[in-house]
């Protein structure tokens, strides 16, 4: 698969409820929620900022899984 955030090759680790866990190497794990799946077939995320939150996101958890769900997934403004 792609990863959501820099479209490089990724690993789809688990797939439930609560959404999808993707492992990418230059981006990290994170899970994007099931909600946010369903949007990312309409638009794309803002993947600078983005980064940065989930790794701010990892630094005050302390947890190498980052998440995304809809209150905080940052989305490319369309142009
Ligand atoms: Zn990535």
């Amino acid at each position: 698969m792609k990863c959501y955030l820099c479209g490089m090759n990724a690993q789809p680790l688990s797939d439930s409820a609560a959404g999808q866990v993707v492992q990418c190497p230059d981006c990290g794990e994170y899970r994007v929620s099931q909600e946010v799946l369903r949007e990312l077939n309409e638009r794309q995320f803002d993947y600078l900022p983005m980064r940065e939150a989930l790794h701010r996101q990892r630094q005050t958890q302390a947890s190498v899984l980052a998440d995304i769900n809809s209150l905080n997934a940052i989305w490319r403004q369309p142009t």
